[in-house]
């Protein structure tokens, strides 16, 4: 991409990526009130549930249907009504579009157009889960949601077992009660919680190690809308792994870049200095090993 600079403030067509309540209409805010007004069109991933909200906030406008089976035609047409003039926002069902929701190809649209995105700040589940938790919140890794086969899903998470920042997960009702046992068999002895309901009248921040959360949801039916923060790995809990799963590692990410940076990269992965993988690299160069 080539360097570009788009400032807000100095004109042109611009689409607004705006934030929506994810429960409580009273987070609506006096921007999101300015910007909808202000609108020609309002995009949207579902069009009968943004108008609900906009009638509840006495606001009426023409909407343009654009979600994930038409986001690419769609935001075509959002490009041409830009460019000639229109003033148009975008908003998924609740929150913050793009954020496990559609958005991603439209705003790639906008840049590679030349058209500039503002977002207008509002609530997501993301944050208020994370902050509730208790668990460590200045780093954090947002996953989304897991893939809902068990294969796939198990696959996943083996992924990130590693990985020493809080996870937050996004997870549908229907399914908490598989994810949250393969959580506990897959990342081990770690403190969670499942944050539900947010920002609504029955809003619950359950707390507990993996294996208390499963014994849990294996007992009652949660209900409600539920995001899932996981502890990192803790230090003690990362065995130092032997040389033919450094190998393995670092072959994987030698067919990716350079031995420089794949040994940082397979260093970091298992908590090991940089100078060690590299010596495990040179032993076996030209071994077939790496
Ligand atoms: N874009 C949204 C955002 O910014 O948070 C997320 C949309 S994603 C399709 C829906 C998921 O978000 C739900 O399955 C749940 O994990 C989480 N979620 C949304 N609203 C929530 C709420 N009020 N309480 C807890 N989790 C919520």
């Amino acid at each position: 991409m080539a360097l570009r600079r788009d400032a807000s403030f100095s004109g042109g067509p611009l689409l607004y990526l705006v934030a929506t309540p994810i429960g409580n209409l009273g987070e609506v805010s006096d921007r999101f009130r300015e910007v909808v007004q202000d609108m020609d069109y309002i995009a949207a991933e579902d069009t009968r549930n943004s108008s609900l909200l906009l009638q509840k906030i006495g606001v009426k406008k023409p909407f343009i249907s654009c979600h994930e089976h038409n986001e690419e035609e769609a935001s075509d047409k959002i490009v041409s009504l830009l460019l000639a003039g229109k003033k148009v926002a975008y908003m998924s069902d609740a929150g913050y579009p793009l954020l496990s929701d559609p958005g991603a190809r439209l705003v790639r649209n906008m840049v590679q157009n030349g058209i500039k995105v503002s977002v207008v700040n509002g609530p997501s589940a993301l944050l208020p889960a994370l902050l509730g938790s208790g668990l460590m919140s200045d780093r954090f890794f947002f996953y989304g949601f897991l893939p809902p086969r068990a294969r796939e899903r198990e696959k996943e998470l083996r992924s990130l077992k590693s990985l020493r920042t809080t996870i937050v997960f996004y997870e549908a009702p229907h399914r908490i009660a598989d994810t949250i046992p393969a959580m506990a068999r897959i990342l081990g002895k770690r403190d969670a919680c499942i944050a539900r309901e947010l920002t609504k009248v029955h809003e619950e921040y359950i707390r507990g190690t993996l294996q208390e959360l499963s014994d849990l949801v294996q007992q009652e039916a949660l209900k409600g809308e539920m995001v899932i923060v996981v502890e990192g790995a803790r230090e003690e809990a990362l065995p130092i792994p032997d040389e033919p799963t450094i190998l393995e590692a670092l072959r994987e990410e030698l067919l990716r870049q350079s031995p420089g940076h794949a040994t940082k990269a397979v260093a970091e992965r298992f908590g090991m200095k940089k100078g060690e993988v590299y010596d495990i690299y040179l032993r076996n160069k030209g071994k077939g090993g790496a």
